[in-house]
């Protein structure tokens, strides 16, 4: 393991380049990756980006909440079929900033993750082992928390598709953040309005074809090097 890291840090340092992966065969180019993450679902439009993704050949990480999951379990269990990576993001969406001061804080998160582990392993059959906290809350308290429950936590590069920021816009910012090991977060729950997360993806999927990027699950991409928090 030792030998190999330093063999890794060695051909780092002579080129530059990224270490190969140990199972990219020999010759293979191995591509950079990057993430889509997609929050707050199941939503009205899951469907249709299920359509889209498996039109484009691509596995993405649904962060869902316990009570989208109760309202649509059929549309998680389609999700975790298609092959995407179900992980938790709270049953309820709490405000973290405000809960996050309670004395009880480490009390409600249990319930908060437990009851969307429970609906997502009750639809989906499969225990998840990513956790995003909602608004992006992060903190050693959480991320200890998790451990103990079986969770890694993950945030996210670059999202904007929550903020006023007009479409044309935005969807140049998603496009432009299109870069090896990048996590990029999209919406396909939580309100309304949630038709552009489709035109982004789209967008997002055109960029990476032409730069030769590969999107992948997250636990894929985690496998790598930390993704900044
Ligand atoms: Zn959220």
């Amino acid at each position: 393991m030792i030998k190999k890291l330093l063999l890794c840090l060695a051909l780092v340092s002579l080129t530059a380049a990224a270490c190969p992966a140990a199972d990219t065969a020999p010759g293979t180019k191995r591509r950079g990756q990057f993430a889509l993450t997609f929050d707050d679902g199941p939503g009205y439009i899951t469907g249709d980006l299920l359509k889209l993704l498996e039109k484009r050949g691509v596995k993405a990480t649904f962060f869902m909440l316990g009570s989208s999951v109760r309202a649509d379990p059929a549309m998680a269990k389609k999700v975790h079929d298609a092959g995407h990576l179900v992980a938790n993001h709270t049953d309820t969406h709490k405000n973290w900033f405000k809960t996050g001061r309670a004395g009880d804080r480490e009390k409600v998160f249990l319930s908060e993750v437990k009851k969307a582990e429970e609906a997502i392993v009750k639809a989906t059959g499969e225990k998840p082992s990513v956790l995003r906290m909602p608004n992006g809350y992060t903190a050693p308290w959480v991320r200890e928390a998790a451990k103990k429950l079986g969770y890694r936590t993950a945030n996210w590069s670059y999202g904007s598709d929550w903020t006023r920021t007009p479409e044309d816009r935005m969807t140049a910012e998603y496009v432009k953040s299109v870069r090896t090991g990048k996590v990029l977060l999209l919406h396909d729950g939580g309100g309304k309005n949630r038709e552009k997360t489709l035109r982004i993806t789209e967008a997002v999927l055109n960029e990476a074809q032409r730069l030769g990027l590969e999107p992948v699950r997250l636990d894929v991409l985690l496998k790598g090097p930390d993704p900044k928090e």
